[in-house]
C-alpha cells in the first residue's frame, strides 16, 4: 500500500501520531499557547518593526502606477536586474539577469521548486540538522530521501565535523542543501566549513542549493560567505535568498534564486505551474531596495544588523542569568539555549511550561531535527528564541525569564 505523499511529508515533519492522525505544528501549538496565555511570542521569527518607509512608499507607488497584473514569468526586469546587481555589489558574483535568475514566493517557493525539479524517488539529499523544517518537507514531497550532516554545540558555537559531513554523501547524493546564516543554531558556517561542503559536492559531482535569507543579519564581524564564490562552486550551484529577513518584510513573500541558466530554467519549469507568478507591486519596490540608487538600504541594513546585535545581547544575558545556557549566534533572528542546566531533558515539555512560568514562548529545537533521530536525541534538551523583536518587548521577556531561578 503506497502512502500518499501528503502522509510522507506529515511523517518527516513529525504531525504524523502513531494512530495516524494529524497533529498540527509545534509552531502553530505555541502560537495559540502565547495567544491564550498573553505570553511574549519568541516562537515565531518575524519583526515587530516593517522595513525601511522608502521601500514601502516603492510598493504604494508601484501599486497607483498599476503595475497590478500578472508580472512576466520569470520575474519583473527590474527585480532581476537588481538581483544581479546586489550578488556582484557584495560578492562579486556575475550573474546574468535575463538567463539567471528566478523570482519566487519568497525563499521558500525557490527552495522547494528546486527540490522538486531537482531530486526524485530513490535520490538522497544532504541538509545540516538541525534544518529549516520546510527542506525535510519539500525532501518528502519529491518522494527522495533525506540524509544530514549534524552541527555540534561547542565552545565555538554549533559547528560541523568534516569526517561526518563526507560520511553523509553517498552514490545516491544528487543535491545538497547549504544555509548560513544558520536557522536555528545562528551559526555563520566559515570558509573551512563551506570548502569542507563544496569539496564533498564536487567529488560526487552533486548539485548544492544554498538558503542565505540572513546573508545580511551577521554579528561581531562575522562575514557572510556565499558558497558559489568558493572556486569552480557557481556552475554546480543555487543560491537563494528574499526581502523578508533581509529588509523585515517577511509578509512581502518575494524571493529568489540564481545560478547557472540550465539550472534556473529546470527550477521555473516547476515553478510556474506552481504559483506562476506573484506579488507584483512588492516585486517593483524590492527592486527598488535591492539596487539602493541612493544607498538607504545599505544604511537600513548596516542599522538593522547593528541593532539586532545589541537585542542578541539582551536576550542572551536573560537566557545566562536564567540558567539556560545560550550559544551565542553570530546571525540570524535566532539563539538557541540547553536547558539542561536547569533539570529539563524535554525542550518540547520545558515550552508548554515556559509561559506560565515565564510569561515567554519559545520553540523546541527538535522541532528542526528529524523525528527521533541522533540529532533530536542529542539536542532534545534545547529549545530556540527569537530576538527580531523590540528592546522593550525582550526586557519584559528577560523580566519573566529571571523567575526561573526563583
Ligand atoms: C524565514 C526563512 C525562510 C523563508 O523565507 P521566505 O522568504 O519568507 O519564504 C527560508 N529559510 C530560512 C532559513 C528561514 O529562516
Amino acid at each position: 500500500m503506497g502512502m500518499h505523499r501528503w502522509e510522507r511529508v506529515a511523517q518527516a515533519s513529525g504531525l504524523m501520531a502513531a494512530d495516524g492522525t494529524v497533529t498540527s505544528t509545534i509552531f502553530a501549538e505555541m502560537s495559540a499557547l502565547a495567544t491564550r496565555t498573553g505570553a511574549v511570542n519568541l516562537g515565531q521569527g518575524f519583526p515587530d518593526a516593517d522595513g525601511p518607509e522608502h521601500v514601502k512608499d516603492a510598493a504604494v507607488a508601484a501599486i497607483r502606477a498599476g503595475r497590478n497584473q500578472y508580472p512576466p514569468g520569470p520575474g519583473v526586469p527590474a527585480l532581476r536586474r537588481a538581483v544581479a546587481q546586489h550578488q556582484r555589489r557584495y560578492y562579486g558574483l556575475d550573474v546574468d539577469p535575463d538567463t539567471e535568475v528566478l523570482v519566487t514566493v519568497g525563499a521558500t517557493e525557490a527552495l522547494t521548486a528546486a527540490i522538486l525539479a531537482l531530486v526524485g524517488p530513490g535520490d538522497e539529499v544532504v541538509t545540516l540538522e538541525p534544518f529549516y523544517d520546510s527542506y525535510a518537507a519539500a525532501i518528502a514531497l519529491a518522494g527522495a530521501v533525506h540524509r544530514t550532516i549534524p552541527l555540534h554545540p561547542g565552545p565555538d558555537g554549533f559547528r560541523l565535523d568534516p569526517a561526518e559531513v563526507a560520511g553523509a554523501f553517498t552514490p545516491r547524493t544528487r543535491l545538497a542543501v547549504v544555509n548560513s546564516p544558520h536557522n536555528p543554531t545562528g551559526t555563520v558556517l566559515t570558509r573551512a566549513e563551506l570548502e569542507v561542503v563544496a569539496r564533498a559536492a564536487t567529488d560526487h559531482d552533486v548539485l548544492v542549493l544554498t538558503d542565505e535569507v540572513y546573508e545580511h543579519l551577521t554579528y561581531d564581524g562575522a562575514t557572510h560567505t556565499p558558497i558559489a564564490t568558493l572556486p569552480g562552486m557557481a556552475a554546480r550551484t543555487l543560491t537563494v535568498s528574499s526581502v523578508g529577513k533581509s529588509l523585515s518584510f517577511t509578509g512581502w513573500k518575494v524571493g529568489w534564486l540564481h545560478g547557472p541558466a540550465e539550472l534556473v530554467t529546470a527550477v521555473r519549469t516547476v515553478k510556474q505551474y506552481l504559483t506562476y507568478v506573484a506579488s507584483g507591486p512588492f516585486q517593483e519596490a524590492t527592486a527598488v531596495a535591492l539596487s539602493d540608487d541612493d544607498g538607504a538600504t545599505s544604511t537600513y541594513l548596516t542599522e538593522l544588523a547593528g541593532s539586532l546585535q545589541d537585542r542578541r545581547d539582551l536576550l542572551c544575558r536573560a537566557l545566562s542569568d536564567a540558567g539556560l545556557a545560550p550559544v551565542v549566534p553570530r546571525g540570524t533572528y535566532f539563539v538557541v539555549a540547553d536547558g539542561s542546566g536547569l533539570g529539563h531533558d524535554d525542550g518540547a515539555e520545558l515550552c508548554r511550561e515556559l509561559p506560565g512560568r515565564t510569561g515567554v514562548v519559545a520553540i523546541p529545537v527538535s522541532a528542526f531535527c528529524t523525528p527521533g533521530g541522533p540529532v533530536a536525541e542529542e539536542l532534545r534538551s534545547w529549545v530556540r528564541f527569537t530576538y527580531a523583536k523590540s528592546t522593550t518587548t525582550l526586557e519584559t521577556a528577560a523580566h519573566g525569564l529571571a523567575r526561573l531561578k526563583g
